[in-house]
Formats: structure tokens, sequence, C-alpha cells
């Protein structure tokens, strides 16, 4: 098990005080609330049980697009114009109408913790009551509160969300060194019967892992076998679970994004644009907030209501990723082979780019003078 960089023993004195907003989870949504919220003059604290970029849990592929918009280039490792479509009946090369790239995900957090301007803690969140948020350090309050936890949602009162009943996939990766010009995928039932496998380079390493859409399918024997089939070890493991059915935005006094609002894309399992597109939106409405433009209540109204609206694209990516598994795997490899057609690839994957584009600007609004009799704007 590696060591993970946290506070520990007497680093961990008690936690204690009042905030503006307390944004829970420092990855990629968390991180996204925080920096629409710099300069706002709000007092802010984000927790996390580790230090920031501290835990990659993904291969970390996102459109180029995206990183450029939000100042993370830096962060890049390798970029790709093509993916490659692998099936037991053959292999397709998809020219893309953007590109795709990996990232380093501690450089990428780093990056982007740099462009808030909160306070930090490492703390293991437990739960809430009220505005309060209890940790293993002691009590936090605020009236505005983010989960941006994960899967797991913690601040959530149904804490009956559990893999395998509930709607999560598995996702495990292993990362050798070594390099690759292809950005590659696998729809072959002898890696997973729903779900597909990959290999995203990143320079010098190479993230190979298997997905599979129904939590009962063990993934860990047929990453190996992946792994051995491109003749690389399968070392440095990391596996999470991936929520595929999105959730309620808001509950209580409580916003959610990222994986714990089931913000990552059914059938691709992309979620890193869609925590970063969603934490964006819920930084802005914060931000109004704290400016005393609107109501928490207001903010927590229009944040659900956003999220709704993107409801019917998930759903039909749930869809498809219910269905795809159940063609014969004549009839896939022919949905691939006409997939696979230039104008069709552009076209459909400018329309998935469309469920979470990257903003033309992400910068936050001037910041609004502070003005503490008006914060929060409680109800
Ligand atoms: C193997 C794998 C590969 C993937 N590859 C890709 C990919 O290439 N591209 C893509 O777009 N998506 C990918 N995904 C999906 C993507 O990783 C997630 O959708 C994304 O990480 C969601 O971001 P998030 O900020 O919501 O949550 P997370 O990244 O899960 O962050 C949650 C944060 O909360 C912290 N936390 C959790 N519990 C507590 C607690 N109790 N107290 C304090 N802190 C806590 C964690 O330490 C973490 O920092 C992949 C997923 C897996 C499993």
């Amino acid at each position: 098990m590696p060591k993970r960089e946290t506070k520990r023993g007497g680093e961990r004195t008690p936690l204690s005080g009042s905030y503006d907003v307390i944004i829970c989870g420092a990855s990629f949504a968390g991180l996204a609330v925080a920096r629409q919220l710099r300069g706002s003059g709000a007092r802010v604290l984000i927790l996390d049980r580790y230090e920031i970029g501290e835990r990659q849990t993904s291969a970390c592929g996102i459109p180029t697009g995206w990183l450029e918009a939000l100042g993370l280039e830096a962060s890049a490792r390798q970029e790709f114009a093509e993916l490659v479509v692998h099936t037991p009946h053959g292999t397709s090369r998809y020219d893309l109408p953007f590109t795709f790239s990996t990232f380093d995900y501690r450089e990428l957090c780093r990056l982007l913790h740099s462009q808030n301007d909160a306070e930090f803690e490492t703390a293991k969140v437990n739960g809430r009551s009220g505005e309060t948020v209890h940790t293993d350090r002691g009590d936090v309050t605020a009236p505005l509160i983010v989960d941006a936890l994960g899967w797991r949602r913690i601040l959530a009162s149904d804490g009956g969300y559990q893999p395998p009943d509930a709607p999560l996939s598995r996702g495990l990766e292993v990362h050798p060194g070594g390099d690759s010009d292809d950005l590659e995928i696998w729809i072959d039932r002898r890696y997973v019967p729903a779900g597909y496998g990959w290999s995203f380079p990143a320079r010098d390493e190479q993230r190979i892992g298997v997905g599979s859409f129904d939590p009962r399918f063990h993934v860990k024997d047929t990453t190996v076998l992946l792994a051995d089939d491109l003749e690389r070890p399968p070392v440095r493991y990391q596996g999470n679970w991936i929520p595929h059915k999105l959730r309620d935005a808001t509950e209580d006094i409580v916003f959610f994004v990222g994986d714990s609002a089931g913000h990552c894309l059914p059938l691709t399992a992309e979620g890193i644009r869609t925590a970063f597109y969603f934490g964006l939106r819920l930084g802005d409405e914060l931000r109004a907030v704290v400016a005393g433009h609107r109501t928490r209540a207001g903010a927590l109204s229009a944040y659900g209501e956003f999220v709704d609206g993107h409801e019917w694209k998930f759903r039909w990516m749930l869809r498809a990723q219910r269905l795809v598994p159940k063609l014969p795997a004549r009839v896939q490899r022919v949905v691939i082979w006409l997939a696979g057609r230039r104008r069709f690839v552009h076209w459909s994957f400018r329309h998935y780019l469309g469920i979470a584009p990257p903003p033309e600007s992400a910068s936050p609004a001037p910041a609004p003078r502070r003005d503490p009799e008006r914060l929060p704007a409680a109800a």
C-alpha cells in the first residue's frame, strides 16, 4: 500500500471555525468550484483526507480544449488526434474533430489549486448536521457546503448507495513505464463482457485498464491480461467505482458536484471535464450568493435546475451503455465500422463534446466588494 501524503499524528491539530463556504473534496470538482470563488472575499475552506493531487484515480484523459480553457496546459503529457478502436474483428482508427490529452494528476491539481485563494486542510469528512461539517479533526461550519467527495457522497442523507447494487461501474488500471503513440480502446468480451479496456499513454508511462459497467464483474484478472497482451508489467494499480447515473444535485443545504452527483458520463466513463463543467457553474452560483446577488435557496434551485437540464443527455448515454454490450458481436462490428466514417465521427464527437463543452473564458467574474453584512444570504 502506498503511503499517502496527509497530516499525521501531532500535525492533526483540532479544526474549528466558521467559514463562508466549505468545499469537501479537493480533486477535479472541488478545485473547480474553489477557483470560481477567488477574489470574491468569501472565506473558503477546502477539505480533503489527502494533500492536493495525492491520490490519482483516473487515466487522466481529457479533451485538450478543457486544459487550455482552464490554463492547465503545463500538466499535459501527450496529445492525440486519433482514437484507435480494437474489436475481435479488427482495428479502426478514428480521426477526431478535436484532440484528447493525457495529463499528470498531481501537477494538474496543484495548478488548479494555485488558482484559488481558499484555505486548505487535510481532514477526513465524516458527515454533517445543519451547517456543521464533522471531520476527524473537529467540526467546522458554513452556510454554503459543497460535497465534491466522489461517489460515496458522504454528506447526503441516503447513505445506502453501495456497490454492487448501486449504479456504479468498476474501473481498474495499471501504470507501467513505457511509451506509445496511440490512444487505444478495446471493445472485446475477452477483457470485459460489458465495458471496455484502454491504453492511455502519458509520455513515459502507459495507463492500461479495464472498466466494467457491471459492478459484479471483477476486472483485476483482465486488466493483467490486457497489460500482458501489451507486454507491459501490471504495476502501480489504481481503481475506483465510477457512477453512471445522475443523482440529485442538491439536498437540504448541500450542493453536490462531480462523481458525488453522478456527473461522470455513462458509456465512456468520462468524468473529469463534467466535474469541471458543473464545478465552474456551481462556483459561479456560490459567488453570486457571496456577493449578495442570490440567496442560498436561490442558488440551490438554480444549480439544481442547471444540472437537471442535462438529465436527458445522461439518460441517452446510459441507454447506449446498456444497449451496446447486448448487441451480437457481428452487429457491434458493423456499428463500429459505420461509426468510424469520418463525417459521422466528427458529427458524433462534436455532439459528445457539447454535453460539457469547454468554456470560451473560464475566468471568474470580477471580484465583488466583500460585504460581511450580506454574507451569507441564507434561505
Ligand atoms: C480507473 C479509472 C480511470 C478513469 N479515467 C478517466 C479518464 O481518463 N478521463 C475521465 O474524464 N474520467 C476518468 N475516470 C473518471 C474520473 O476519474 C472521475 O469521474 C473523476 O475523478 C471525478 O472527479 P471528482 O472530483 O468528482 O471526484 P474524485 O476525483 O473521486 O475526488 C474526490 C476527492 O474527495 C476526497 N475524499 C473522498 N472521501 C473523503 C472523505 N471522507 N474525507 C475527505 N476527503 C475525501 C478524495 O481524496 C478525493 O480527493 C476514471 C475513473 C477510474 C476509476
